[in-house]
C-alpha cells in the first residue's frame, strides 16, 4: 500500500517539513510545481498542498499522514489525531488589542469585533469563556484590521511578538499554543506502514534534542562520569589499546544539559571530549 503524506507546499512550515522528510530517510525530488511526488526509496507519495488544507485531506482519506500546525488542525475541526509534535513552527494564537486600548482581560472583549484568520478557534474560545463577541473572518492582514476600522481587536498567530508590536498591538491572552505536528486518521494508528513513517519522523525530532558524547578517562573515573552522563541505560565503556588503564566512554546526553555537563566531565577526569549530532533516535 502506498502511503500518502500531505505537506505544506509554501509558507512558514514548508522548508522545515521538507527537511524533516529528507532527514527521516525519504528521498524525493521536489519540482517547482508538482503537486504529488513519489519517494525514490519507499512506497510513499508526497503531496504538496496548502498547510490549511492538510487536516481535511487526511480526514477525508486523500492523505494518510499530514504535516501542519496545531492551529490549523483546531481551526479545521477535522477528525484527525495528532501522532506527534515536530518541534518547529512554534507560535501562539493570541488575542490582542490596540496599544492605546485599556482592555487587560478576556472578559473585556465582550461586545467587541474580533478580526481573525482563525474564526472557528476564536469563536470556540470566547464561547468557552462565556464572553459574547463578533468574529470578523479575514484571510490576511489581520493585524491592520483595527487601524482600518474593520474590527476593534484581533486574534492572530504570534511567534516573536515583534509584528504585533510594530502594528501597535498588545497581547492580552493566549488562545492556543501551536507547533507543527504529524496527523493521522484516528483509525490509522494500527497500520504498520503509517506507523513506520511516523516513527521515522519522530526519531528525527527526538534526535535533535540529544548529542552523542565520547571521551577518554582513567578507569577510576568511570563511576563519576557515568553518574554525570548516564545515557539511555548506562554509558558504554571501551578499553583503550596499549598499556593503559584509560578507557573510552560513549554516551548520549540531552543537548540542553551540555553546558553544565562538559566542565563537570573535565573535572571528573575526562579528556578528548567529542560531541556529535545524532540524526535519528528510536527508543
Ligand atoms: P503559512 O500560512 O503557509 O505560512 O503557514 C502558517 C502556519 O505556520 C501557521 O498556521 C502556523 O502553524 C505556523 N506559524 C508559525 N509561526 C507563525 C507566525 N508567526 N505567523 C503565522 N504562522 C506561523
Amino acid at each position: 500500500m502506498t502511503i500518502r503524506i500531505a505537506v505544506p507546499n509554501k509558507g512558514r512550515l514548508e522548508a522545515s517539513a521538507t527537511t524533516l522528510l529528507r532527514t527521516s530517510g525519504i528521498r524525493f525530488e521536489k519540482g517547482e510545481r508538482a503537486l504529488s511526488v513519489p519517494a525514490k526509496n519507499a512506497d510513499i507519495e508526497i503531496l504538496f498542498v496548502r498547510a490549511d488544507d492538510v487536516p481535511q485531506l487526511v480526514a477525508s482519506n486523500v492523505a494518510d499522514v499530514g504535516i501542519t500546525g496545531i492551529d490549523l488542525v483546531t481551526e479545521s475541526g477535522a477528525d484527525v489525531t495528532i501522532a506527534g509534535e515536530l518541534g518547529f513552527g512554534s507560535c501562539t494564537l493570541t488575542a490582542a488589542v490596540p496599544t492605546r486600548s485599556d482592555i487587560t482581560s478576556v472578559a473585556e472583549f465582550a461586545g467587541k469585533r474580533i478580526a481573525t484568520a482563525h474564526p472557528n478557534a476564536t469563536a470556540a474560545y470566547f464561547a468557552d469563556q462565556g464572553v459574547d463577541v463578533t468574529v470578523v473572518p479575514l484571510r490576511g492582514a489581520v493585524e491592520v484590521a483595527p487601524k482600518l476600522g474593520i474590527a476593534d481587536v484581533i486574534v492572530d498567530l504570534v511567534s516573536s511578538g515583534s509584528t504585533m508590536l510594530t502594528n501597535g498591538l498588545r497581547p492580552v491572552a493566549t488562545i492556543l499554543e501551536s507547533q507543527a505536528v504529524a496527523i493521522i486518521r484516528p483509525d490509522a494508528s494500527n497500520n504498520p506502514e503509517i506507523q513506520r513513517l511516523i516513527t521515522m519522523m519522530l526519531s528525527v525530532v527526538a534526535a535533535k534534542t540529544m548529542r552523542y558524547v565520547l571521551m577518554n578517562a582513567p578507569g577510576e573515573s568511570v563511576d563519576d562520569i557515568a553518574a554525570l552522563i548516564p545515557g539511555l541505560d548506562a554509558p558504554s565503556v571501551v578499553p583503550l589499546s596499549g598499556d593503559t588503564d584509560d578507557v573510552a566512554i560513549h554516551s548520549v546526553v540531552r543537548a540542553d544539559r551540555l553546558w553544565d555537563a562538559l566542565p563537570q566531565l573535565k573535572e571528573a577526569g575526562a579528556s578528548g571530549i567529542l560531541v556529535l549530532p545524532i540524526q535519528q533516535f528510536i527508543a
